[in-house]
Formats: structure tokens, C-alpha cells, sequence
């Protein structure tokens, strides 16, 4: 059964709080959170939320409330999960590219730190030796997800350290006695096949016997949900299965058996989201029609910076003529969300729904143009609430003036 709010709640929202405005379905992110758990059952699994998708801090506290885990991506996010409620011991903070300091801020708050370079690694080695259980994000060499710029384990990228250096992390594994508990690995995102992930474990396999204090196999983040009617999401129990069988067939070093870790981002939020927003003008160009919205790539920027498909629906005219519009935004770039998409007829005033907006939406909107960030708003429970006030023009001085 699916799991979504219905036109007529959206067209409340948009009424009640106006637009544009970010809504999350929060029963939708716990029916994401227990397919990962019911799928990954037959496992020893543990599910980390990749946060850098969406950090409102309500929506991080009701994923707190699932019993879910967090994994950060900033020191700033590692605090926000602790403003949330989460212990330390379910913080996860993966970094990349960061300065010692932050780790030893990480370490500080007494959370699980996965280090990505050979730098840091050697710093770390150096200030707490044995004394702090650590994790190394390593980076595969394959090629997996939608599009280059959000592949992250290819033998391009700036991610992880790569396999081929395993030689220079066991030299400082030995010389500071490091206690490696975790080996990590997060190849990209929208990674549909589960044969991705197997292909990661089996080059973690080869290491394995390398690290006698490893507890934990991290297989990072990056399932795919449907953006499209025509897209289907992670097969997750035929995930499940075929992690199950490698690890059989792979009798562990030291008889220890290794629990696995996921830090699904846009799993778990990207469907719970909707941007609401309003049709300001259509110009008709004589080759395309376009329905200029208030909002853009301000707000959503992903299918500038990837992209990445986004259905949109004409919420105000379910029964209108389907029509080809280019749907674009009011910013002075082309910010485009759509090109010639069939909708119901729309005109000027009408509310558009742009789903799967949860993930990376809100999270990496701007200030851009002098444009306000909208209102966030939660339904849980079939009542919705204000999570995030929209700002004001005030806002936009707020960091300039009387200091
Ligand atoms: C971004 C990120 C994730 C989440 O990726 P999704 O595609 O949103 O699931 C997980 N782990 C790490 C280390 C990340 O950087």
C-alpha cells in the first residue's frame, strides 16, 4: 500500500500556510524506515540516516522516534543530532575533505567517526593511537548510480581512500596501534542493482582478515527510490539476500561475524516531500508553453545541478485537458523544472505539486536573487504543523547590519 498525501491535504496545506512551502508525510519515512528494517532482518544490520538529505530538526527527532541511527556529514550536523536527542553512540560522522580539528571535535562528543584519507588517519593515529575505535572509508573503484556527479566510489574521486593504498593503511594501522572497528564504503546515489553493494563487500572481504578488532562492515548510503512512474526503487529483500549469501560464503577472519551498516539519505525522505508552489505566468513562446512558478532553482536545485526528474502534478485542475508546459522558475538563470511535461491544463494561480522533494530539496536551497527560503510544514498523524517559518525579508540582513 502506498503511502501518500492526498490532493486535497496538499491544497489544505498550500491554502493554510501558502506557497511556495516544503511538506514531509512523516509516515511515509517510517514506512521507508521499516521496509530497510524488515528487509535487512535476516542480517545484523544497523540503519544510520544520512542527514545531509534533511535536517529539520523535528524531522530528525521523529527519525529518532523510529529507532533509526543518524549519519553526519559536518561537525555542525554531528551537534544537531545531539540538539535532536541522539546519544552519541548512534551518531555516525562521515567525513571527507575535513580538518583535524573536526574530528577532534567528533571525538570530543564521543561519536563513531569514519576518516577518509591516509592525512588524517596518520593525525589520528597520532593524537589517540589505541585509545579511540575508528572507521576508514575506503574507495572501490566502481561506478555506480545515476550520474557521475553524485557517483562518489569511482576511481576518479575525491572520496574515500583508495583499495589500491591498502598497503600504506595497514603501515599506519601497525605503527599506532589504531583500533579499526569499521571499514566503510559509499559508492554514489540512485543505485538501483543490488550487485553494487555485493561487489563492495567482496573488495572488503580481501581485507578483512588485516583488521582483527573490525566489528563492522559500512556499506554506506546511495538506494534508489522512483523518481518516475518507470522507476523502481532497490530491490531490498534481493539485496538482503545476496549480502546474506556472500557473507556464507565467506567464512569470517578471527570467527567473528561482522555487523553491517547503511546510511540510506533518500530512501527514507525523498518520497515523505512535496514543494508546493504557484503557477505566477504563462507565456506561450509559440514553441513551448511555460508556467513560471514562484519558486526555482532557490529552492530546488536539482534538476539544474543533476537533472534529476521530478513528477509534478497540476494539484488545482485534476480534470483539465492534459497539455504539454515547460515548468520553470522566477530566478535569473534558466532554472527549468520541467520540459514540455503533459499536465492538466494549468493557469496562472494554479498550485503545482513537485513530489519526491524531501530529499536534498529544502537541504540545499539558497538565498539566491534576494529570494526567501519557504516554510517547512509536517503531517503526522493526518495533522499538519509548522516546522520552519518562512523568512522574512528581515532574515536577509540579519548577518549584515549593527555588527
Ligand atoms: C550522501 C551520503 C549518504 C546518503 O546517500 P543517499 O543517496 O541519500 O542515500 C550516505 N553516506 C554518505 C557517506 C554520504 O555522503
Amino acid at each position: 500500500m502506498s503511502v501518500q498525501l492526498t490532493r486535497e491535504q496538499l491544497l489544505t496545506i498550500a491554502r493554510e500556510y501558502g506557497t511556495p512551502v516544503y511538506v514531509y508525510h512523516a509516515e511515509k519515512i517510517k514506512a521507508q524506515f521499516q521496509k530497510l528494517t524488515s528487509a535487512f532482518s535476516i542480517l545484523d544490520t544497523k540503519i544510520f540516516y544520512a542527514c545531509k538529505a534533511l535536517t529539520n530538526i523535528q524531522i530528525l527527532r521523529y527519525v529518532k522516534s523510529l529507532g533509526c541511527n543518524i549519519d553526519c556529514s559536518s561537525f555542525n550536523e554531528v551537534q544537531l543530532a545531539l540538539h535532536a536527542g541522539f546519544d552519541p553512540r548512534q551518531i555516525l560522522y562521515t567525513s571527507n575533505g575535513i580538518s583535524f580539528s573536526e574530528i577532534q571535535d567528533a571525538v570530543k562528543a564521543g561519536v563513531h567517526i569514519n576518516i577518509d584519507s591516509l592525512s588524517n588517519l596518520e593525525k589520528f593515529g597520532q593524537a589517540y593511537g589505541h585509545d579511540y575505535p575508528v572507521g576508514i572509508r575506503l574507495r572501490p573503484n566502481i561506478m555506480a548510480g545515476g550520474n557521475m556527479k553524485i557517483a562518489t566510489g569511482h576511481d576518479r574521486s575525491k572520496f574515500g581512500i583508495p583499495v589500491e593504498q591498502h598497503r600504506e593503511i595497514l603501515n599506519l594501522v601497525q605503527q599506532y596501534q589504531l583500533h579499526v572497528r569499521t571499514l566503510h564504503l559509499h559508492s554514489g546515489s540512485d543505485i538501483k542493482e543490488p550487485e553494487v553493494f555485493v561487489k563492495g563487500i567482496e573488495i572488503l572481504f580481501d581485507l578483512i582478515p588485516h583488521f582483527p578488532e573490525l566489528e563492522v562492515l559500512d556499506l554506506g548510503g546511495g538506494f534508489k527510490v522512483p523518481y518516475s512512474s518507470e522507476e523502481k526503487e532497490t530491490p531490498l529483500p534481493e539485496l538482503a539476500h545476496q549480502l546474506k549469501s556472500a557473507f556464507d560464503l565467506h567464512p569470517l577472519a578471527n570467527g567473528k561475524s561482522l555487523q553491517i551498516w547503511f546510511e540510506p539519505g533518500k530512501f527514507l525522505v525523498s518520497e515523505c516531500g512535496y514543494l508546493l508552489v504557484s503557477v505566477n505566468v504563462l507565456k506561450d513562446n509559440t514553441k513551448e508553453v511555460f508556467a513560471g512558478v514562484n519558486s526555482g532553482l532557490n529552492h530546488l536545485i536539482r534538476p539544474t545541478l543533476y537533472d534529476a526528474y521530478h513528477r509534478i502534478e497540476n494539484l488545482s485542475n485534476p480534470d483539465g485537458v492534459m497539455k504539454p508546459f515547460t515548468v520553470t522558475g522566477y530566478i535569473c538563470e534558466t532554472d527549468t523544472f520541467a520540459t514540455d511535461r503533459l499536465l492538466n491544463q494549468v493557469r496562472e494561480g494554479d498550485v503545482l505539486a513537485i513530489y519526491n522533494a524531501g530529499a536534498y530539496g529544502f537541504e540545499m536551497s539558497s538565498n539566491y536573487n534576494s529570494r526567501l527560503k519557504p516554510a517547512e510544514v509536517l503531517v503526522e498523524g493526518g495533522m499538519s504543523r509548522l516546522i520552519r517559518r518562512a523568512e522574512q525579508f528581515e532574515d536577509l540582513l540579519r548577518f549584515q547590519e549593527n555588527l
